[in-house]
């Protein structure tokens, strides 16, 4: 593996921190968002881009893969694209996302594309995570941005929500 002598000391991540308050109200919103995902046949998930410093909101989304016909439409990746948009700047430099679930693969190369500073998840995604699961896509020093992570916020409602969902999928197709 070939490192570049300045990978070291750049590459170093920030100690681990625990959730702020501003973090604990933004997965809130992101489960609220999940929540209303449901209604429309959606698998809950829910994600928010704000700064960190102010707390502002700058973009939001629910997963809207079946609604949009679209395989990219994952909450984080709408969430991400509308922050862009939002501030007329690819590179999320001072913002975290919260995302309810574990980002896949797609969009965990989206967070380090668009440089986002800071990444919060609720429930692990044993089937698809690229941030601890699966892949630590995240955490490769390969890559040019690895940003601070913070897994497993506010969790057990995050999966709740998933699992009331495939429940009740379940018992429709079963009748
Ligand atoms: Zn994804």
């Amino acid at each position: 593996m070939l490192f570049w002598p300045w990978s070291r000391r750049t590459a170093k991540r920030p100690a681990l921190q625990e959730p702020s308050e501003t973090d604990i109200t933004m997965m809130r919103r992101a489960l609220a968002l999940a929540r209303s995902a449901v209604h429309t046949g959606e698998v809950p998930v829910g994600a928010v881009v704000f700064e960190t410093a102010t707390g502002r909101v700058i973009g939001e989304a629910f997963n809207r893969r079946e609604g949009d016909h679209d395989p990219a439409a994952h909450a984080e990746f709408l969430a991400i694209r509308a922050a862009s948009r939002e501030m007329k700047e690819w590179r999320l430099v001072g913002c975290s996302l919260v995302v309810t679930l574990e980002p896949c693969v797609m969009c965990a190369g989206l967070i380090v594309n668009a440089r986002v500073d800071r990444v919060l998840y609720g429930a692990s995604d044993p089937k698809a995570g690229a941030c601890e699961s699966l892949y630590r896509v995240l955490d490769d020093r390969r890559l040019n941005h690895r940003p601070q992570v913070i897994g497993g916020v506010l969790a057990h409602e995050s999966a709740e929500l998933l699992r009331a969902f495939f429940r009740a999928r379940r018992a429709r197709t079963a009748r």
